[in-house]
């Protein structure tokens, strides 16, 4: 320290520079946010994915959508697919409307085009999840798909998901996930017209239909003999009866008892 004020001192008498007399500059506060790395990474503390019970069409004039029903609910549409690699999310996303389906479908410019999975879509985005456990094989920018993840479920199954606004850092191929964990925003990178999920499915090597392959086995439950009760007659209603008589009620609480002074 002393030989380091010396020198300094020396510096100066060569240079001659001036000694100033204002002091020490404070330390300046400020309101700039601290850099990303120093925050936790939300994907840690996101939430898990929900297990959405329907799927609702975005609009009716969407291509391939499939049997839509009277309230707009895609009527083959199961919470799970059943797959060699267990059950995969078949709606892998926070909250989503289905705006395209799987197989080929007429473009505006005319001709056609195969879609290779199912387009989930929201306007506001929302959370993608992984579709079920697994090993990540790529997390990156892949030129149509955007910003794109496919995760290997084992047993010739895998999973793929384009167009995200983001995905979780942390994520690089090897890196396990586990089911509905949160791997991404849904967003329009790539080839996209709007916010949405492109979600495909592949079971050994081929692409099938994320909306209706591998609908789950019916529950199977114990039969029953008796369902319902028997019916029981009316007894028909007399016109002239009278309304019954309201029964006086008897006292059923205990006498107040006046508080004393104790002595
Ligand atoms: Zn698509």
């Amino acid at each position: 320290m002393r030989r380091i004020a010396l020198s300094l001192a020396a510096a100066c008498a060569l240079t001659g520079c001036a000694v100033s007399n204002t002091p020490y500059p404070r330390p300046v506060t400020t309101t700039i946010a601290p850099p990303l790395q120093n925050l936790p990474n939300i994907y840690a503390s996101a939430p898990r994915a929900p297990l959405h019970s329907e799927l609702f069409a975005c609009n009716a004039y969407g291509s391939n959508l499939g049997l839509i029903g009277q309230r707009g609910e895609a009527t083959n549409y199961t919470p799970y697919i059943d797959t060699p690699a267990g059950p995969l999310l078949r709606n892998p996303t926070e909250i989503a409307c289905l705006s395209s389906g799987f197989g080929y479908r007429d473009t505006a410019s005319g001709g056609g085009r195969q879609h290779n999975g199912v387009d989930l879509a929201n306007h506001d985005g929302g959370f993608i999840y992984a579709a079920a456990d697994g090993w990540i094989v790529v997390a990156d920018y892949r030129n149509g798909y955007g910003n794109f993840i496919e995760i290997d479920h084992g047993n010739g199954v895998r999973t793929r998901y384009g167009h995200m606004a983001e995905f979780d850092s942390n994520l690089r191929s090897g890196v396990r996930v586990t089911a509905g964990e949160p791997i991404g925003r849904m967003g329009m990178t790539g080839n996209a017209t709007g916010v949405h999920l492109h979600y495909e499915v592949l079971v050994d090597g081929l692409l099938v239909d994320p909306l209706n392959y591998g609908a789950p086995r019916p529950y199977v439950t114990t039969p029953v003999t008796q369902t319902y009760q028997e019916p029981l007659p009316v007894a028909p209603l007399e016109p002239d009866a009278a309304p019954p008589e309201p029964t006086p009620t008897s006292q059923t609480y205990p006498e107040p008892v006046r508080l004393q002074r104790p002595d």
